[in-house]
């Protein structure tokens, strides 16, 4: 609409000055060589648009003609291009559909037509991890690492291929590499910790993961437990080392970080203990006791406690037991020091309260305990520890990931590696596996005990104890 607008009002123009031209009755004479020329102004006027005419389209075809090889060249490089794209595409394809033949030929095409080594490297890589050569891939990302644009999925490369082949030091120094090039990638994070705490360098695993809870890398609540589990083992390495400062700093910062983590409250107590502050050590027992009662809060109790005479620890179990009265774990620590002090009475009670209508296997045992020492009662003593075999198993410290049972906390299971992954809680029931021809009468059996003891519990059959990795 604007265009013929503008092409109405050129004509117009051109109309104009055609008609006014023709109205002024000069001439012009030109003498040249004996020769003599007469035109009106119109006529000389229309002779010079027409030169400048020619003189333009001269111009353009001769500017057309030089940049000719240019403009082709250029073709030729754009084909070129878009060919070794598609090649490069075709090559990722074939990687992701694991065709082996077809992502190499794909690489070597890409490679030719894209004059783009860092482009066309991670696709030769792939192709050759595919095809089983491990050692020309590691050439492919080791030459990835000298381009700033491909270092960081060249030390991927690597890495994934010192995890596969079980260099841990190796693995560890990469993944320290790659933490360097990018500290905010969650995988990087996540794999530089793991790697580290399977090493057992708490202090640096700290690190990682209180630099990932300032940048929010990790969900913060998920980041404050591991980074709680990673002190208390770094507090118990220190206090093993004889560094009593680090250990009871280390041991302050888990149990501010994650207030139920009896392991980090155990730590701390016991360190206040050996700073002749038992009074905050018991508190710190009684708090943890008041949120969710433990036998290894009252054994730790139990140590806290100076005063040797059996009655005033009893009442100071009393104490501990008014936190939570309705608790079995109250019941029973008060039961057993009960039984130290030799107040039957007292014992049978509380433990009959923990007992409920299904004892546990530990209260049948403190049961068997107490007929023998109160009454000798030898019969009754053998039927409870009979009972014990087949009852409930305790809670324990139970691995969410394959199941184990350990007989103390730490950060990694020791059967199955994984970190963070015991629980407090009752674990499965025991079954023996039975042979075929018995399978139908297979009875439970009762778990095993003692300090890391890593046997899995199994449910009768195959429960996979170890974890993928
Ligand atoms: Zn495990």
């Amino acid at each position: 609409m604007i265009r013929s607008f503008f092409l109405f009002v050129l004509i117009a123009a051109a109309v104009l000055a055609a008609v006014t031209l023709a109205e002024y009755q000069g001439r012009v004479s030109v003498d040249w060589q004996g020769w003599r020329i007469d035109m009106s102004v119109g006529i000389l006027v229309l002779l010079v648009a027409l030169v400048v005419i020619v003189a333009v389209a001269i111009s353009r075809f001769w500017g057309a003609i030089r940049r000719a090889p240019g403009s082709f060249l250029d073709m030729r490089r754009a084909s070129r291009r878009d060919r070794g794209y598609k090649a490069l595409t075709q090559g990722m394809v074939a990687v992701a559909a694991g065709d082996v033949g077809e992502a190499r030929r794909s690489a070597r095409k890409a490679d030719a037509l894209l004059d783009d080594p860092p482009l066309t490297m991670l696709l030769s890589a792939q192709a050759a991890q595919l095809g089983g050569e491990e050692a020309a891939a590691r050439r492919y990302f080791e030459a990835m690492l000298d381009h700033p644009d491909t270092a960081f999925l060249g030390v991927r490369g690597l890495l994934m291929q010192a995890i596969k082949g079980g260099d841990k030091v190796e693995a560890l120094r990469l993944a320290e590499r790659a933490y360097k090039l990018r500290p905010e990638t969650g995988w990087v994070v996540d794999q530089l910790f793991e790697l580290q705490v399977e090493s057992g360098l708490w202090s640096d695993a700290n690190e990682v993961i209180a630099s990932a809870i300032r940048r929010k890398t990790l969900p913060a609540s998920k980041a404050r437990r591991q980074r709680a589990a990673v002190l208390v083992e770094h507090s118990r390495v220190a206090e093993a080392d004889g560094d009593a400062d680090t250990a009871f700093s280390r041991a302050g910062e888990a149990h501010n970080l994650d207030p139920t983590l009896v392991p980090a409250t155990l730590s701390l107590a016991r360190l206040y203990k050996a700073r002749d502050r038992a009074s905050k050590a018991e508190r710190l027992v009684e708090e943890a006791w008041a949120r969710a009662p433990n036998p290894e809060l009252a054994a730790m109790y139990g140590q806290i406690i100076t005063n040797t005479d059996p009655l005033a620890r009893v009442k100071k179990f009393q104490r501990l037991f008014s936190f939570r009265p309705d608790h079995p774990e109250s019941h029973i620590a008060l039961a057993e020091i009960s039984l130290v002090a030799r107040l039957w009475g007292e014992a049978r009670k509380h433990l009959k309260a923990a007992a409920g209508k299904s004892p546990t296997a530990r209260v049948c045992r403190l049961m068997a305990e107490l007929d023998e020492s109160e009454n000798g009662d030898m019969e009754s003593s053998r039927k409870w520890l009979a009972r014990a075999t087949t009852a409930a198993p305790d809670e324990a410290w139970v691995c969410g990931d394959c199941g184990a049972v350990a007989g103390a906390w730490t950060a990694l299971c020791g059967n199955c590696g994984s970190f963070g992954s015991l629980a407090w809680k009752a674990p499965p029931r025991a079954v023996r596996l039975a042979p075929p021809d018995t399978a139908v009468r297979s009875k439970p059996v009762a778990l095993p005990a003692g300090p890391k003891s890593g046997v899995p519990a199994t449910t009768g059959k195959d429960t996979g104890n170890t974890k993928a990795r």
